[in-house]
């Protein structure tokens, strides 16, 4: 992991976050010299003068990992894969799935369709107050460089996002990801901002000599983001009706989790109602939406993130006058403006504070006054 200067004194933090977590843990965290990182070959002005080496931190082939698991689905005796249906509730208790190759009615039914989840459970029953689901945009890139890498080069999080990583494929390619944009509903492709951000910053700060590397496969895809940012799993105040989503950054490292509390409570004995018990006990689907901070607090972190993107987008101020400080004002004032403008009860969390911000606003103001009032009713 490293730590350069294209972005804002937010990565110092998440590069100290990370040696305090991995001493937490037990796991190894060793300061490396950073021109001694394999592949790392950033421009002059990129180039990172910090570094962790990370021993314990793995990686995987998502892709080789996703081709694994449909292959294990396959195997199973008693799976039926359908193309999309709509799900609607059955006469007499249950659920009916209508899809293109017939018609499936079960007792119980998961909604585990990511950042598609929302439309679903709202075709099903507008009334249910289920957290909405929306969708963070995300894109990479896959190149074919000249020599393959033998790990993972990362810098911390970044403003609204992952931060960029270089990933070594199964087959000696190299996956950089990856661009985030919130959405209030999924996206279908890649756009040219996203990918021209995406190239220009793994080139500078990873390795300039990927200017060269043919392009292999481009990946656009919709985190599942919920209003509050927390997931969204387990039974709902339907009988049977039970959900699975809002894992936004972190489903596929979440999913054994997730997988297993959710088989274990499905296949309990006694029909479970309530919440989940252990880990997920706090994100039930038709819960209070969660506030990690206050309005000010809030709007306080969306400016650091705001501030961060310009500096990640190298803005540099004018030095006249006291422009520096008259941004990060103006920073501060958009992003208490916008959190001023969501309703009573909803703050949103720093991921969703560009939909709070840009012209989408309004929509997010009203698709959550619509969620409170909802949720209100139900729990009248
Ligand atoms: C660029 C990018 C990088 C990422 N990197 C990481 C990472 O490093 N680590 C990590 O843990 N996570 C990562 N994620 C996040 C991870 O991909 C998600 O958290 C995870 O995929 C969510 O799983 P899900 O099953 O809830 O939703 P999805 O994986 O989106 O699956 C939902 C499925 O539902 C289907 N569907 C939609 N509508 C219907 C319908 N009407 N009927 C039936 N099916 C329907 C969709 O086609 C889709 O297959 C990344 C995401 C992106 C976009």
């Amino acid at each position: 992991m490293v730590l350069n200067t294209v972005s804002s004194a937010m990565d110092d933090t998440a590069f100290s976050a990370v040696a305090r977590t991995a001493a937490e843990y037990g796991l190894g965290c060793e300061a490396t010299a950073p021109a001694e990182i394999p592949g790392y070959r950033p421009l002059d002005n990129d180039r990172a003068l910090r570094a962790w080496y990370l021993p314990a931190e793995g990686f995987i082939d998502a892709r080789a990992w996703l081709a694994t698991l449909e292959a294990a689905l396959a195997a199973l005796p008693n799976a039926i894969r359908t193309p999309a249906g709509t799900l609607t509730a059955a006469p007499g208790g249950g659920y009916l799935l209508d899809t293109p190759t017939g018609a499936f009615r079960a007792p119980r039914a998961v909604v585990a369709a990511g950042a598609w989840t929302t439309p679903l459970l709202e075709a099903l029953d507008p009334d249910l107050p289920v957290v909405p689901v929306l969708a963070a945009a995300g894109t990479a890139v896959t190149v074919a460089g000249p020599e393959p890498w033998p790990r993972v080069v990362r810098t911390p999080n970044r403003a609204y996002a992952c931060g960029l990583h270089a990933v070594p494929q199964a087959d000696g390619t190299l996956y950089l990801g990856a661009s985030a944009q919130a959405a209030l509903t999924p996206t279908a492709r890649p756009t040219a901002g996203a990918l021209r951000f995406l190239l220009d910053a793994a080139l500078s700060q990873l390795d300039h000599g990927l200017a060269g590397a043919g392009i292999v496969r481009t990946h656009h895809g919709n985190r599942p983001l919920s209003l509050d940012g927390h997931p969204v799993i387990g039974p709902t105040v339907r009988e049977g009706l039970w959900v699975a989503s809002g894992t936004h950054r972190e489903g596929l490292h979440a999913s054994p989790l997730i997988a297993s509390v959710l088989a274990d409570a499905l296949l309990a004995p006694a029909p479970m109602t309530g919440t989940l018990s252990g880990p997920l006990a706090a994100f039930a689907p038709c819960r209070e939406l969660i506030a990690d901070h206050t309005l000010k607090e809030a709007a306080a972190e969306a400016a650091t993130h705001h501030a961060a993107l310009a500096a990640e987008a190298r803005m540099r101020p004018p030095l006249t006058g006291a422009w520096p400080q008259a941004l990060t004002d103006a920073y501060a004032a958009r992003m208490e403006n916008a959190y001023a403008a969501m309703p009573d009860g909803y703050v949103p969390p720093p991921d969703l504070a560009p939909l709070a911000y840009e012209n989408t606003g309004p929509a997010l103001a009203e698709l959550a006054a619509a969620h409170l009032a909802r949720h209100a009713r139900a729990h009248r």
